[in-house]
């Protein structure tokens, strides 16, 4: 109620000064909502590929975006994955409705306002943890009934924007493990503390390598700014590939019965991202890949400018003399002025290319 009032002044307010710091939501620096390019980039793909559809998706969502999101959270390489130990259910971004009801769930004191009607109206009992003081958190821990769910911010914890150290989470897993409670994460600013996926992720994979199950409520509203397409995941992690299979049918049967199908659009456009990365990454290693090959055939010439040069193509400085040598002893083609396409490079070519390279340059 204070919250719609305050909204209420806000819009009311005439002063051209005013300032709104409730909002939750990325603004620009002119104070404007702002599209990430990558987005908009993705958004004007979706507009043309002709294999897209407004047809239903599966119950649990897009795969190929589930699996993206799972990799995300846990890491490319985590064990979890690999021994197909997870599952991911798209979800009506943030926090679902989707554990055990009767279980006593702990939300962190203070927290986002959301959390005790989420999981209130889920049926479950919400109590608080103290969460400012590392001693009082982890006495909260230790004197909760044991297997309770307790939710963690993941990162960037709202509203004290203060994170536990790796050594006090840590100390908050080993407790967590001790009193057998349930470690429920909520990840709502992946790579908006530190700016990296990576390092913001690093308290889940700590669990996630300590041998817990976890759940991982992944929202994208934040970090990709597409909060009104309702785009998130809810990624569980499980003790063995069987139990994954089972959790992923319970969970379907709760989104077919809260919301039937999820929404596509901004699954796409996460998924798409998690496209243009992989081609990013792909060319940046083939990148290295070109000069760690001329630099192991010890070919004249500086090619630095291979590695430094970004996006898909480089010039590469071979001459139109080189580039017609190349295609006829080599079969390799480029456009007249030396420049090549990046990404028709790859593992099993690219020592072939190099060759050809440093044999016209000799
Ligand atoms: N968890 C936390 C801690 C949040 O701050 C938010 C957004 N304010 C969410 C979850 C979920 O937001 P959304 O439903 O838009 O993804």
């Amino acid at each position: 109620m204070a919250q719609a009032d305050s909204k209420k002044d806000l819009h009311a307010d005439q002063d051209p000064n005013k300032i709104n710091l409730g909002i939750g939501a990325y603004r620009d620096n002119d104070g404007k909502p702002w599209i990430l390019p990558v987005v908009k980039k993705v958004k004007q793909n979706l507009l043309t590929d002709p294999t897209l559809n407004h047809e239903y998706l599966a119950i649990d969502g897009l795969r190929t975006f589930t699996d993206a999101s799972a990799k995300m959270i846990l890491g490319a390489d985590s064990r979890a994955i690999k021994e197909k130990r997870f599952l991911g259910v798209q979800q009506i971004s943030g926090t679902g409705a989707v554990l055990k009801k009767g279980a006593t769930v702990y939300i962190s004191d203070p927290t986002w306002g959301n959390h005790f009607q989420i999981f209130g109206d889920a049926g479950f009992t919400v109590k608080t943890y103290k969460y400012w003081n590392p001693a009082t958190l982890y006495y909260c821990l230790k004197t909760a009934d044991s297997g309770s769910i307790f939710v963690l911010h993941a990162c960037a914890h709202n509203p004290t924007g203060v994170d536990p150290t790796q050594e006090q989470w840590k100390q908050i897993a080993a407790i967590i493990k001790e009193k057998n409670h349930f470690p429920f994460f909520d990840c709502a600013y992946q790579g908006f503390a530190s700016g990296s996926l990576d390092k913001d992720a690093w308290a889940v994979r700590y669990f996630v390598d300590a041998g817990f199950e976890i759940f991982v409520a992944q929202s994208y509203s934040k970090n990709f700014g597409i909060y009104s397409e309702r785009c998130g995941c809810l990624t569980v992690v499980t003790s063995t590939e069987q139990q994954a299979i089972n959790v992923r049918s319970q969970l379907c049967r709760l989104n077919r019965a809260s919301i039937s199908n999820p929404p596509a659009y901004g699954a796409r456009i996460v998924n798409a991202e998690d496209n243009l990365r992989t081609m990013a990454n792909r060319i940046i290693k083939m990148r290295e890949e070109t000069v760690r090959h001329l630099t192991d055939l010890k070919t004249p010439g500086n090619w630095s400018h291979i590695t430094s040069q970004i996006g898909m193509f480089s010039y590469t400085g071979l001459t139109v003399a080189q580039v017609k040598v190349i295609k006829e002893k080599f079969h390799v083609y480029m456009t007249d002025n030396g420049r090549i396409s990046m990404a028709g490079l790859n593992e099993n070519n690219v020592r072939r290319f190099a060759e050809a390279v440093d044999y016209v340059v000799r």
